[in-house]
């Protein structure tokens, strides 16, 4: 046969995720932590690699990690779940929670991947844009889940983008207001330091995401989790992949969870720099900076798509959201090392002159 039927009707429509990753000097277009898993960590990986068998399947829900972060977080191992990122986690709540005759509430401008899951997945996307300010639209969120009919939200905390969290005054309304199932994404929780976990044990319908891809610099090894009742932790088990976290991902993710204290320097600097960098970005009048609970920070100026491409002429790669739907005119910038902040702004100030002159 030279000829083959097209694929499934909503997928055909769909663009894949690109996350417009490009060669560069300056890596500041994807969140990642400027520092690599610090050297005696990476030597200690090294000999428990050594040790491994690869011809061996790995266990399948990955219970020694899981038991170090149960524990972690005063928790059982049946309220903890591994994914293959946590992309994996986000797939398999459509999967488990979404589906044809569905509905998913989604608060744009957020992580594109919320939607996209649901696309895939044949659910009705019911969208409550941002105000202006990116701040969520709480009454009408809460509004609409009385009418009824949600089965999943996902809420960003801090968001992406945007960079802000959600108040927990709103989420523990929202928990209260539906039978949803809530996921509140705190993949950027290290540098916030706020989370939703001591509401786990009363909201029945709260289940958090997290990540190691972050403040863990392991965004190279995809690992993420959740902590949510243990009857959430069963749905997701019945629809992921058996062996989604492989043998080596385990092995190099218990040994950074076991020495995640030596992550917290390198942590505090981040949001330290982040202060510094909204100060800078603030005294530029060409430039709108939103405040920032996470590593990145999104600002807002004139001609976006053109200082894009000035800043990554100069050796430095930030995300462009200027054609993304709520964001014209917005750039991300990932907070980096003080070098790559401070090469980033004044490169910033460089372009932001000459188009000044032009
Ligand atoms: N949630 C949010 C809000 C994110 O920004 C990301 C990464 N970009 C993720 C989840 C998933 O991260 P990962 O798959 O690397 O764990």
């Amino acid at each position: 046969m030279n000829n083959v039927r097209p694929s499934c009707e909503r997928i055909a429509p769909l663009v894949p995720y690109d996350p417009k990753y490009l060669p560069a000097e300056a890596y500041l277009s994807a969140n990642e932590n400027p520092q690599d898993v610090p050297e005696e960590v990476r030597r200690e990986i090294n000999r428990r690699l050594k040790a491994m068998s690869f011809n061996r399947y790995p266990d399948p829900l990955a219970n020694g990690l899981r038991d170090r972060i149960a524990e972690a977080n005063g928790l059982e191992r049946e309220c903890v779940l591994l994914g293959n990122g946590g992309d994996e986690l986000l797939f398999n709540i459509a999967l488990a929670w979404g589906g044809p005759g569905r509905t998913f509430l989604n608060l744009p401008p957020t992580f594109s991947v919320y939607e996209q899951n649901a696309r895939l997945t044949g659910t009705e996307i019911v969208n409550i844009p941002r105000r202006d300010d990116y701040s969520i639209d709480e009454e009408a969120v809460l509004a609409r889940v009385a009418e009824g009919g949600i089965d999943y939200l996902i809420v960003a905390s801090p968001n992406n983008p945007t960079g802000k969290l959600a108040s927990e005054e709103f989420l523990l309304a929202l928990l209260d207001a539906t039978d949803a199932l809530v996921m509140v994404d705190e993949a950027y929780f290290e540098f916030s330091r706020m989370t939703m976990r001591p509401y786990l044990a009363r909201h029945k319908n709260l289940v958090i995401l997290r990540t190691f891809s972050k403040a863990f610099s392991l965004a190279g090894v995809r690992l993420g989790y959740i902590l949510g009742d243990p009857a959430i932790v069963t749905e997701f088990i019945k629809v992921r992949q058996p062996y989604s976290v492989d043998a080596v991902s385990q092995i190099i993710a218990e040994t950074v969870y076991e020495n995640r204290a030596s992550f917290e320097r390198g942590i505090v600097s981040i949001i330290e720099e982040r202060a510094r960098l909204i100060e800078q970005l603030r005294k530029l009048p060409e430039v709108k900076a939103y405040p920032s609970d996470a590593n990145y920070i999104l600002f807002r100026a004139e001609g976006a798509g053109e200082v894009w491409r000035a800043l990554y002429d100069r050796g430095i790669l930030v995300r462009d959201f200027s054609a993304a739907e709520h964001l014209a005119d917005c750039l991300r910038v990932t907070v980096g090392s003080p070098e790559e902040n401070e090469r980033f702004l004044t490169a910033l100030k460089e372009v932001l002159i000459e188009r000044r002159k032009a």
